[in-house]
């Protein structure tokens, strides 16, 4: 069934829109791909002809990250990305709305109970490639993925830095961007946040990458951080 909607602008980032719905709120929304199908239970609406799906911000950090003041979305058009921690596909369906037919995201999930749901979303997107491996080793699927524009990580492991950084050196091309998102519990529970993000930020710095913005995910997610990086190989 589809929502009531008032208006749907573009916003400034690429294939990244606002509708308005008749209740009165506002939310991001990307054009649907598989016309007809949600993925996360989000609303489905028709403006002008064309459908949309609303991107709720509390549950993809991509959103989030908007919401909070991303000032350029690396995720355009036509672009490639390499995604860690795919999980049932709620943000990768949005990246693959933005990127359209053209582009291709390349879902890593290691979990074969939530891969069964990702492959579902999947064949309903010509774009995405779910693959069933473990981020650890990206000899794995060094044959099935090419080389990324985005590294999107998401994987909530203790290491995750070093993971990311062990995957750009495979797949991230020279200038491409990784968006790593961070949960300092997870890392230590111990420790200060911030001391966290400082050592996280020091551990991809050395890797080559040069931090363009660190945004606090609250209130969409509590205790996450999203690092936008830009690799220098
Ligand atoms: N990114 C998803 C989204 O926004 O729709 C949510 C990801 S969820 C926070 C983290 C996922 O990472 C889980 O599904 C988990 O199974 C997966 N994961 C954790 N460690 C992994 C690894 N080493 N390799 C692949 N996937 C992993």
């Amino acid at each position: 069934t589809l929502s009531e909607v008032f208006e749907v602008k573009e916003t400034k980032m690429e294939n990244v829109f606002q509708c308005l719905f008749n209740d009165g709120s506002e939310r991001l929304c990307t054009k649907n791909m598989a016309v007809g199908s949600n993925v996360y239970g989000e609303r489905l609406v028709k403006y002008q002809g064309v459908e949309y799906r609303e991107w709720n911000a509390f549950r993809s950090k991509l959103a989030g990250a908007i919401m909070k003041g991303l000032k350029e979305n690396p995720v355009k058009k036509g672009i490639k990305v390499l995604y860690l921690g795919a999980a049932s596909g709620t943000t990768p369906s949005h990246i693959s709305d933005i990127i359209e037919e053209k582009g291709k995201v390349y879902s890593v999930e290691f979990s074969p109970r939530v891969v069964r749901e990702l492959i579902l979303v999947a064949q309903k997107r010509p774009n995405m490639f779910p693959i069933l491996a473990d981020a650890r080793f990206p000899q794995n699927y060094r044959s099935l993925v090419e080389d990324a524009d985005v590294l999107y990580v998401d994987i909530a492991q203790p290491n995750q830095t070093d993971i990311a950084v062990y995957n750009a050196e495979f797949f991230l091309k020279h200038k491409g961007y990784m968006l790593l998102a961070i949960k300092a519990r997870s890392i230590d529970v111990t420790k200060d946040p911030k001391e966290i993000y400082k050592t996280e930020l020091e551990k991809i710095e050395k890797a080559g990458f040069v931090a363009e913005q660190v945004i606090n995910l609250d209130p969409y997610d509590k205790d996450h951080s999203m690092f936008i990086a830009k690799y220098e190989r």
